[in-house]
């Protein structure tokens, strides 16, 4: 039998989060998102994701809360998607999803992350072993890390080549 378009038989708040995270590509929309990517383009170019896919997302995860839609030019119209509060507690839930996915034999992780404010690794869920607690996301500092192409084609993959915090705006368009 082929499975249903949603979960409403499920009483899960798992379940509950998969409606809004599910599908192909939204956790990868919302990493990019995490890394500071705002505008349609970006996503479109380091995502390699077809058009009406990328649409179809950014405007699910607007109606869900976890993107706000923000016009940033009038003239034409361009309006750019940055995380809510709500859709910023996915930070967590991408952090230990990554961290699973280093145990996949032959994966050598693209980006480290540390407490920029005393340099530690964070661990499984953002959490910082030296301060205590879960860090700031603003305080979250990604490096490259073994796995990541040096020479990436794409002007988002060269902008996140260099150290920066998360959510710190990535700027690939002249200004
Ligand atoms: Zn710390």
């Amino acid at each position: 039998m082929a499975l249903g378009k949603d979960y409403a038989t499920q009483e899960c708040s798992i379940a509950r989060a998969l409606e809004i995270v599910g599908e192909r590509w939204t956790l990868l929309v919302v990493r990019d998102a995490l890394y500071g990517v705002r505008r349609y383009n970006d996503f479109l170019v380091h995502l390699g994701i077809p058009r009406a896919v990328l649409a179809a997302r950014l405007q699910a995860l607007t109606a869900a809360g976890v993107l706000e839609k923000r016009r940033y030019q009038e003239s034409p119209p361009r309006d750019e998607y940055v995380l809510t509060e709500h859709g910023r507690g996915l930070w967590s839930v991408l952090r230990s999803l990554g961290a699973w996915g280093r145990t996949i034999p032959g994966t050598l992780p693209p980006r480290e992350f540390r407490h920029a404010l005393c340099g530690t690794p964070l661990g499984v869920v953002g959490e910082c072993a030296t301060c205590g607690g879960l860090v700031p996301l603003e305080e979250v500092e990604m490096l490259p890390g073994a796995g990541l192409d040096p020479d990436p084609a794409d002007p988002v993959s060269r902008a996140l080549l260099e150290p920066r915090r998360l959510l710190q705006p990535v700027v690939t368009e002249p200004v």
